[in-house]
């Protein structure tokens, strides 16, 4: 699959006129690849990460998932399309608290089913065993660890297979080991689908195949880049 981004532009209206966020941002990538995005706070990386994932709209461009144009998707298709496609991974975790890690992962499966499948059961719990919390299923988020939230995290995000991971700040929240082990993590997971990380951690973003940075409302591309190889 691939991911063609052209020329998106975004602005926000303010109430002297306009503020712009996004000038003709461009690029492309393929499954196993991943890009990182960098930049000052405030310099537009999670705007651009909320276009991709269709939660924001563009002002202009044009974002293609396959042969799918997602700037023009309507507010119908929208919800089953997100689910389906698009993996979102925050700095926080957004797990509901009296719910376990079983049933947080669960949980985008109840938001389309009421009954779940025995199936599916398995299916979450071999995310979870993917991302190495095989024997965590039954704790609430406040007796998991803040990598073993994430990591429960990461497991909900997959549960559909989305062929693009779109992650915010994902160790923001981490410590240096943490964050390592969940950035070892997801690029990992990059392997099999397309993975869009924005992040502050230098260590993270020189890891990405492709890496960018936001300068001036501009992507640019930066020097050090592995896609050739
Ligand atoms: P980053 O993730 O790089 O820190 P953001 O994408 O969150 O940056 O924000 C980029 C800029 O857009 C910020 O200056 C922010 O204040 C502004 N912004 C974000 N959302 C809105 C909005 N709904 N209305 C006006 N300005 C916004
Ligand atoms: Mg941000």
């Amino acid at each position: 699959m691939f991911l063609l981004v052209s020329q998106i532009c975004k602005e926000y209206p303010i109430r002297s006129g306009r503020l712009p966020i996004l000038r003709n941002c461009s690029f492309e990538l393929k499954t196993g690849q991943s890009l990182s995005v960098v930049g000052p706070s405030g310099s537009g990386k999670s705007t651009l990460l909320s276009i991709l994932g269709t939660l924001e709209p563009a002002n202009s461009g044009s974002v293609q998932l396959d042969q799918v144009e997602i700037l023009s998707l309507s507010e119908r298709e929208l919800p089953t399309f997100r689910r389906h496609q698009i993996g979102f991974i925050f700095q926080e975790h957004h797990l509901l608290p009296q719910c376990s890690s079983l049933e947080n992962v669960l949980m985008p499966f109840l938001a389309e089913n009421r009954r779940i499948s025995k199936e599916q059961r398995h299916h979450a719990i071999s995310l979870l065993e993917r991302v190495g919390l095989a024997d965590r299923l039954e704790h609430r988020p406040a007796e998991l660890s803040g990598g073993e939230r994430q990591r429960v995290a990461i497991a909900r995000a997959l549960v559909y297979c989305p062929p693009l991971l779109l992650a915010d700040e994902p160790t923001g929240n981490l410590d240096r080991n943490n964050a390592a082990s969940i950035g070892n993590l997801l690029l990992q997971l990059a392997e099999t689908a397309m993975l869009v990380i924005a992040t502050h951690d230098p260590a993270l973003a020189t890891r990405t195949t492709l890496q960018y940075q936001i300068e001036s409302e501009t992507l640019i591309k930066k020097e050090a880049d592995l896609s050739n190889l």
